[in-house]
């Protein structure tokens, strides 16, 4: 590869990164084109090289790939936030469960995984595991039910709000995010005129100078309830009434408060909070479940995949009433409240102290009495309660961050024998790498099921159902060996 930066060429996209860049190749060397789609053939502008890949900005579609479409947002490409506006929406489904699906051939080595083509139909036709389509949205915008706004000011000394564009802290103005709700648009506005009116300054960041720094506005989709917190780098906001006043009036509006955060810092939200009106928090719901969050809570975006992911992880956990279930990185505890229902016992293991608070708040606020949290990192907990308490699990169901699950806690869950495993990942290639290690302990994947959390970004969710290999079965495709070759599965109960 002779090119140096700025120089142009043109190739066709033939691949998807994880992360959405269009991928292009030239005699064996890798382009990596942002905001192109597969099949477009594409003017492209070198902008750094490697020895086997580069990476190169997108000039101009020459020929534009059946899959793609125009972007609805004006800002789509300085913000970068939606990898895959270019691209239309059963494409981008297709292109996620296909991602998917590579990792756990490739990387997991799971082999027999049939495609079905539509629900139930796994059970009669495909003994094996089988890979369900994937749970789009009907309209993929608009399912945000947070947003975070920094404000600024531009060149003339303008309040400006919107959007960081892609890894700086130059603020793009664009006040209505199409995956945001629509109110963010209005309580933006108020929050500006307000500011304007009383000479309230924005933060300045190279100065450390000024007064608000970040607007996060939360709504509760089933309730339509709304929250305002207000970053502020200080302790009082003044003439905060005026402000109230006008946003209050904001249909739904619920709970409005200051976050006070005085550090020179990236981190968007202080410590110390301030409410100035209403009960500090919003509710909603998840199935039947209901959450209040508060400024610092954490809780899922897009709550309607949300629900459906969790009712996946639910059907595939098989509860009867009779299990006793773990739920590790249970975060708030959504799914462990999911399952508490329809299970004797929910133990769930979280890492921040603040969500495990929560959890046990969201279980009382529900009346659920049989869920216990730990807090505590999974891979301790687990292994510490199993051998000095002797604990033991039906059904385990993971949902760790992108990293995956740790070496320490998917033994331990082998040496548990729980009769399934259920993982929730939001990271294909962890997800696959963990999958084959359980599987090469006795354990097999029966479903596989990506759900479509975060819209027009390159990012998926999967839920697996995974099972202990029964000895019958492994007898049954083991007929040409001896029976001492056989190896049992985990649980020596099944002998
Ligand atoms: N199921 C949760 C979200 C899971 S996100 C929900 O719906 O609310 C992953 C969670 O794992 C985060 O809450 C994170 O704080 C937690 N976590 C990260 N590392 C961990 C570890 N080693 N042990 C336990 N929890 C961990």
């Amino acid at each position: 590869m002779d090119m140096k930066k700025n120089d142009t060429f043109t190739v066709t996209i033939e691949d998807m990164s994880d992360d959405g860049a269009g991928i292009g190749k030239q005699d064996g060397y890798i382009w990596f084109i942002k905001d192109t789609v597969i099949g477009d053939k594409v003017e492209a502008r070198v902008m750094k090289t490697k020895k086997s890949y580069g990476f190169a900005r997108l000039e101009k579609v020459l020929e534009p790939s059946p899959g793609r479409v125009k972007p609805l947002c004006p800002v789509a490409r300085q913000c970068g936030g939606c990898q895959l506006q270019a691209m239309s929406y059963k494409e981008q489904l297709k292109f996620k469960e296909n991602k998917v699906y590579n990792n756990l051939v490739r990387v997991g080595k799971l082999e027999g995984l049939s495609r079905v083509e539509e629900e139930g139909a796994e059970d009669k036709d495909c003994p094996g595991a089988v890979f369900l389509p994937v749970m789009g949205m009907e309209n993929p915008w608009r399912y945000r039910n947070k947003a975070q706004f920094p404000i600024g000011a531009d060149k003339n000394g303008n309040i400006v709000t919107g959007f960081y564009a892609g890894r700086t802290h130059v603020i793009i103005p664009q006040e209505d995010c199409l995956l945001g709700v629509e109110e963010n648009r209005e309580i933006l506005r108020l929050i500006k005129d307000f500011m304007e009116r009383f000479h309230i300054r924005p933060y300045d960041e190279a100065g450390h100078s000024g007064l608000v720094r970040h607007v996060l506005i939360r709504k509760g989709f089933r309730t339509g309830e709304l929250m305002v917190c207000l970053v502020i780098n200080g302790h009082i906001l003044p003439h905060q009434e005026e402000l109230v006043e006008g946003l209050r009036n904001i249909h739904g509006m619920t709970s409005i408060s200051l976050s006070v955060n005085t550090e020179r810092t990236n981190v968007i939200m202080g410590q110390e909070l301030i409410h100035v009106f209403g009960p500090g928090y919003i509710t909603d719901f998840i199935g039947d479940v209901k959450y209040q969050i508060s400024p610092l809570s954490f809780y899922q975006v897009n709550p309607a995949q949300t629900e459906k992911l969790y009712r996946t992880a639910l059907e595939y956990a098989g509860l009867t009433g009779e299990e006793v279930v773990w739920d590790l990185y249970c975060g708030i505890g959504t799914i462990s409240l999911f399952l508490a229902r329809k299970a004797r016992k929910v133990f769930g293991v979280e890492i921040v102290s603040q969500a495990v608070d929560d959890a046990r708040q969201n279980a009382r606020i529900n009346g659920i009495e049989n869920v216990e949290f730990f807090l505590g990192r999974a891979e301790e907990v687990l292994p510490r309660e199993y051998e000095k308490n002797g604990i033991r699990a039906d059904v385990v169901v993971v949902d760790p961050p992108r990293k995956g699950c740790d070496e320490k806690c998917l033994d331990t869950i082998v040496k548990m024998g729980p009769e399934r495993v259920v993982y929730v990942s939001c990271d294909s290639a962890t997800l696959a790498r963990d999958v084959r290690y359980l599987c090469d302990r006795g354990y097999e994947v029966r479903k596989v099921r990506c759900c479509d959390m975060f819209c027009l970004t390159g990012h998926v969710e999967t839920c697996v159902l995974l099972s202990q290999q029964h000895i019958d079965d492994y007898i049954r495709v083991s007929v040409d060996l001896e029976p001492e070759d056989v190896t049992p599965g985990r649980n020596d109960s099944y002998l």
